[in-house]
């Protein structure tokens, strides 16, 4: 892999939303070429994992991707490691269209006219990412007319024109069709033979599917970590999923 170097590591994850511990004490090491679930009930802090490594919650203890310290770095530095994230609903500029929306994600629009410009030509990691999120046949349609799925690819297609290393995807195929599932565990399996994936979801038979390795989150810690085999096979997993 291009970067067999990157891997994220959490070590003592916490995070304290005044008194109460939504995160308490997280181990976790997710390699590139990995595509890595995060599951576990409501409430079990998933998200609020992917807020700390992102700088949107505070949290103490340390998450390193390559050997850049992620903890008590701005949002914006962050990024700059690598570091990107899409969020349940897309946010993508509906009135710009599909490629405008990644040129402004590659930094490749250079202010607000050179987007009324026609385009003479498409950098190289724009027209890649158009490829890998399979909308390149919709790239001059505004992104306000795309369905529900494409909008969520463009979103990832943003991620992957910053050159973002490690992705930490927020129930990607929440409300999605069945078809739009299978082709973004396509799409996930594709971003990830290069690239750090972390998925947190809810829908089961899409992590049986497409994880490579799962992490089950409980009450702000790791209950159980391994294949989905392995997770599916732990009786602390199954109670716990049976009991809510
Ligand atoms: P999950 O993503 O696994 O459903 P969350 O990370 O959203 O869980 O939440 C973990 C726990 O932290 C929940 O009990 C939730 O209510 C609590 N929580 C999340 N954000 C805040 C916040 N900003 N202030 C206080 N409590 C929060």
């Amino acid at each position: 892999p291009r970067f067999a170097h990157d891997y994220l590591q959490v070590r003592g994850l916490r995070v304290d939303f005044d008194g109460f511990v939504a995160v308490d004490g997280i181990d976790l090491t997710v390699t590139s070429g990995d595509l890595r679930f995060l599951i576990g009930p409501n409430g079990a802090g998933k998200t609020t994992v992917v807020d700390a490594i992102t700088g949107v919650t505070a949290a103490t203890g340390s998450a390193t991707f390559g050997d850049v310290e992620l903890l008590g770095r701005s949002a914006h530095r962050i990024a700059r490691a690598g570091v990107g994230r899409t969020f349940q609903t897309a946010s993508v500029f509906d009135e710009l269209t599909v490629l405008q929306n990644l040129d402004i994600a590659a930094g490749a629009a250079r202010g607000p006219l050179s987007l009324l410009r026609r385009r003479t030509s498409v950098p190289p990691e724009v027209d890649r990412a158009l490829e890998t999120i399979g909308l390149t046949h919709l790239r001059d349609r505004p992104a306000g007319v795309l369905a529900h799925g494409q909008k969520q690819w463009l979103e990832i297609g943003m991620l992957l024109v910053q050159d973002a290393r490690l992705l930490l995807l927020d129930e990607p195929v929440a409300g999605m069709s069945h078809g739009e599932r299978e082709q973004t565990g396509e799409l996930l399996r594709r971003i990830g033979v290069e690239r750090t994936v972390v998925v947190v979801e809810h829908d089961m038979e899409f992590m049986r599917r497409y994880a490579s390795s799962v992490t089950v989150l409980h009450q702000g810690r790791v209950l159980a970590e391994g294949t989905v085999a392995q997770v599916q096979a732990d009786p602390r997993v199954v109670e716990v999923y049976l009991g809510s």
